[in-house]
């Protein structure tokens, strides 16, 4: 067997034929353990111009990837592939489904330049949804809207969709200008668009089947448009009613209404966690003041309490400052992890809560300070916590 350098041209048969899924074939060189398959002719799409390559099989041996070399095309398969003769077999689902989205992308890309004079700069045709992007400023819902109406305007009318192959010099009217001379395949869609692509196409605009655009976004200083076509826009207007159905159960409602009882319901799930917080906050103010009764005055009459608490929050802070509202007042409290405290200390405790932590914690290796009546801190360590309290218990 011949290896791949001076292998002979791959002749592709897709070029002429996008429906052909059965021929036969004779390889013509292997490599890679008979990995890497060269055949004399293939119906075999290699990934290019935005189209993922085909799948099938070969002598029966499942085709992995295909790969355009410029001349030739490499089929990287499962397993070794036998010299001869072999029977070869395009993965048709996959196939027309490429078909559907690349012919559909060269419909949306004309009717977006008819509609709004912008061009199309990329093109990825992915594995749920494909994109176009196009050099525009902005696209709103209701531009998209138009476009899409069109497009499907020029799906029902199902306009024929042609190849030919024409010099560079004397090819005209093509949507955009080629970027190379020579022999150019030319893909035609009626009355509609003229472009220059290798791709494997429906030959009826009708085939392409519904049009669908979903997400608009930003990319490369233009519009993405996120569209599907086809069987993937049946399967995804299918799941976009199954969600909405879903929802409406879950609102007893109507399909068309959840967007509005969600929005309703937003707005009073806002109100509900509001007063909860402030419920909490009063709750926990309450608790401080609770601490304050069951404290003993010392022989100052000051009363002290010292807790321990899973984080320094609103909660803490409120519990503290129920306490402190009595008078006469210190409060402590620790969180173990990450190490931090909270000191609280009422007007008349004799008390400088933010200079009392800010100078014992900077000393120790960390960073705090606060008010009068309340300040916190945090530690570098346990052990500097504990250092911490010792220190502040003292006050
Ligand atoms: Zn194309």
């Amino acid at each position: 067997m011949g290896l791949s350098p001076g292998n002979p041209a791959t002749e592709r048969l897709y070029y002429h034929d996008s429906y052909l899924t059965e021929f036969t074939s004779r390889v013509t060189g292997v490599r890679d353990k008979g990995r890497r398959v060269y055949l004399d002719r293939t119906a075999f799409y290699p990934t290019s111009g935005g189209q993922p390559h085909d799948t099938g099989t070969i002598g029966g041996v499942p085709v992995v990837d295909v790969v355009d070399e410029e001349d030739c095309i490499a089929h990287i398969t499962a397993g070794p592939v036998s010299p001869g003769e072999v029977f070869c077999r395009v993965d048709w689902e996959r196939r027309f489904d490429h078909m559907q989205q690349h012919s559909g992308q060269h419909l949306l890309s004309a009717v977006v330049l008819e509609m709004l004079g912008a061009r199309t700069i990329g093109f990825h045709l992915g594995a749920e949804v494909s994109t176009i992007d196009v050099e525009l400023a902005s696209l709103d819902a209701r531009q998209a809207a138009e476009i899409e109406r069109r497009a499907n305007q020029l799906v029902i009318e199902n306009r024929p969709v042609t190849v030919s192959f024409e010099d560079s010099s004397s090819a005209s009217g093509l949507r955009k200008a080629p970027q190379r001379g020579g022999l150019l395949r030319i893909v035609s869609i009626e009355g509609v668009d003229r472009s220059a692509c290798g791709g494997t196409h429906v030959r009826g605009t009708a085939e392409i089947g519904p049009v669908l655009l979903r997400r608009l976004g930003k990319a490369h200083g233009g519009v993405r448009i996120e569209f599907v076509c086809g069987f993937r826009a049946i399967r995804r207007a299918r799941a976009d009613f199954e969600n909405l159905a879903q929802l409406g159960r879950l609102f007893s409602a109507a399909p068309d209404e959840t967007p509005a009882l969600a929005a309703a319901q937003q707005k009073a799930l806002e109100a509900s966690e509001k007063a909860v917080r402030k419920l909490a906050a009063e709750l926990a103010r309450l608790r401080g003041a609770e601490l304050y009764r069951a404290a003993i005055p010392d022989a100052a009459g000051v009363r002290r309490t010292m807790q321990t608490a899973a984080a320094l929050d609103d909660e803490l802070r409120a519990t503290a400052q129920g306490f402190i509202a009595g008078g006469k007042a210190v409060f402590l409290a620790t969180v173990e992890d990450p190490p931090a405290l909270l000191l609280a200390a009422s007007a008349d405790s004799g008390i400088h809560a933010g200079n009392a932590v800010k100078s014992v914690v900077t000393a120790l290796g960390g960073r705090g300070g606060g008010s009068a009546q309340m300040a916190q801190g945090s530690l570098p360590s346990r052990e500097a916590l504990a250092a911490a309290i010792a220190q502040l218990k003292t006050l």
